[in-house]
């Protein structure tokens, strides 16, 4: 099948190049000119593990991309609508779906033969029939439903995985208001191995906003009982939550005695919250879509409270050890807002430095990935260091806020330190007693009669 998709992101540019790799021809549309020459030359403008391997195999055999709207439409059968959608302001941003759709319906005025035009992008319930579906008909002067098939193809992959995500889903959900759309969508799947759904567009939205609401929620409710933790004293959240985990809802012992652990209570840890560009804007646009639709979603503005408020632990951990920041060098490890990924957006690391810079620290950062978004962001604020050891030479604290593998060695290279560095782990991903001086969200200790801190 002939491929087009607008938008050359992380999903649209993943999108593509799987799909060329499974034998579609595809042609990745883009408004910024530097990223459609980038693809051309086979580099990926986003960080994402085997995408630049895919690109080397299929760009100039069964991937190009381009500006040009018309020849993308007229040489393809379906196109994808891929391209963000912000959370602005109290609502969704629909600016780059509206503008997409008009380009794509007024190329479409000029094509005899029927094509389908798919949303990928994560939008609202109702927004690909009420929004979408009237710019494509306007602006084509054709009919959906007989002229235009239009679908809803929500995407569930993770950054950092997106690619292993995109070619071994655990799911496919088809959105469509007729069979012909539906069916045109399974045949393109039909290499993936994976349960397909077949429902209307309203649904398959909805599944998206759902799934990401549920994920973002059980990181809040962990956050929730992690705090607790810390305020009883005497009690770690890892322990908790490795208790809560046994339960034989969330795991289960296979004949041979053998445990399996859920993968989502990987998301019931408790950490300094969740970013990203997906579970903020994504469970931010529904709390904002249940008040339009009178519904209010009082779980999920809670979930949104409790993230939002998340930084500010790692923030009172170390004020447990400095009682003025103003001076106090600090390292901060991890800008991405998960491993493996060099997207910033929304990352807890980002209120966490500008706290730190406000309150008068001085700032060192380390992202294996992430360091042209951290001068950009920070500038001559912070010290931006390429390599690990020199973020954390001088420093009096180090803030861990990212998973990235690399950090596995800290206990190691904190220890050859003159003097130890107090030790936030904004993921409890080191093992407390690593660390001379460790304070971990969720981990709540006990004064000791001394006013030392007693150990759990
Ligand atoms: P992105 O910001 O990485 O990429 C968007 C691309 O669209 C950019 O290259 C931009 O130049 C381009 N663009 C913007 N307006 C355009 C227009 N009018 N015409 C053509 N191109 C245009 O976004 P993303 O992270 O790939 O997300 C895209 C959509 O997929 C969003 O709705 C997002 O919520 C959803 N989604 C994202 C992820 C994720 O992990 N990133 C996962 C699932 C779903």
């Amino acid at each position: 099948m002939r491929v087009s998709i607008v938008g050359t992101g992380y999903v649209g540019l993943v999108t593509g190049a799987c799909l060329a790799e499974k034998g579609c021809r595809v042609v990745c549309v883009d408004i910024d000119p530097e990223r459609v020459a980038r693809v051309n030359r086979g580099e990926s403008p986003v960080h994402e593990d085997g995408l630049p391997e895919l690109l080397r195999r299929n760009v100039d055999v069964r991937l190009t991309a381009t500006a040009d709207w018309q020849s993308a439409i007229m040489e393809t059968d379906v196109t994808f609508i891929a391209v963000g959608t912000p959370l602005c302001g109290d609502g969704i941003d629909l600016t780059a779906v509206e503008s997409a759709s008009t380009a794509i319906g007024e190329a479409l005025r000029e094509k005899d033969s029927y094509h389908a035009v798919i949303v990928k992008s994560t939008v609202v319930p109702g927004t690909t029939d009420s929004v979408v579906r009237p710019i494509l008909e306007r602006a084509s002067g054709k009919k959906v439903g007989r002229d235009i098939g239009l679908g809803a193809n929500p995407e569930f992959l993770t950054e950092g995985t997106a690619v292993d995500d995109f070619l071994h889903p655990d799911r496919i959900v088809l959105g469509g208001n007729d069979d012909r759309t539906l069916d045109l969508l399974e045949d393109l799947y039909q290499n993936f191995e994976a349960p397909k759904l077949r429902v209307n567009n309203r649904t398959a939205e909805m599944i998206k906003y759902a799934s990401n609401a549920l994920l973002a929620t059980m990181i809040s409710f962990a956050n929730e009982i992690g705090n607790l933790c810390s305020a009883t004293g005497g009690v770690d959240a890892v322990d908790v939550m490795r208790g809560v985990h046994l339960s034989r809802y969330l795991s289960a012992v296979s004949p041979n005695g053998n445990r399996f652990v859920a993968p989502i209570t990987s998301f019931l840890e408790a950490g300094c919250g969740f970013g990203g560009s997906c579970l903020p804007k994504d469970v931010g646009a529904l709390v904002a879509y249940g008040r339009s639709a009178n519904e209010p979603m009082r779980l999920l503005e809670s979930v949104l409270q409790v993230n939002k408020s998340q930084h500010r632990q790692v923030l009172s951990l170390l004020d447990r050890h400095f009682p003025s920041l103003t001076g106090v060098r600090i390292a901060v490890l991890g800008l991405a807002f998960k491993p493996d990924t060099d997207d910033v957006r929304e990352s807890p690391a980002i209120p966490v430095i500008r706290e730190l810079l406000a309150r008068g620290a001085r700032v060192s950062l380390h992202d294996p990935v992430a360091s042209g978004e951290s001068r950009r962001l920070f500038g001559g604020d912070v010290q931006v260091c390429d390599e690990l050891k020199d973020a954390v030479r001088h420093a009096e604290a180090v803030v861990l806020i990212t998973r990235w593998k690399e950090y596995e060695e800290l206990p190691a290279l904190l220890a050859e330190l003159k003097r130890e560095p107090v030790f936030v782990d904004g993921r409890r991903m080191i093992e407390k007693h690593k660390l001379a001086h460790y304070e971990g969200i969720g981990l709540g200790t006990l004064p000791a009669p001394s006013g030392q801190k007693a150990s759990l």
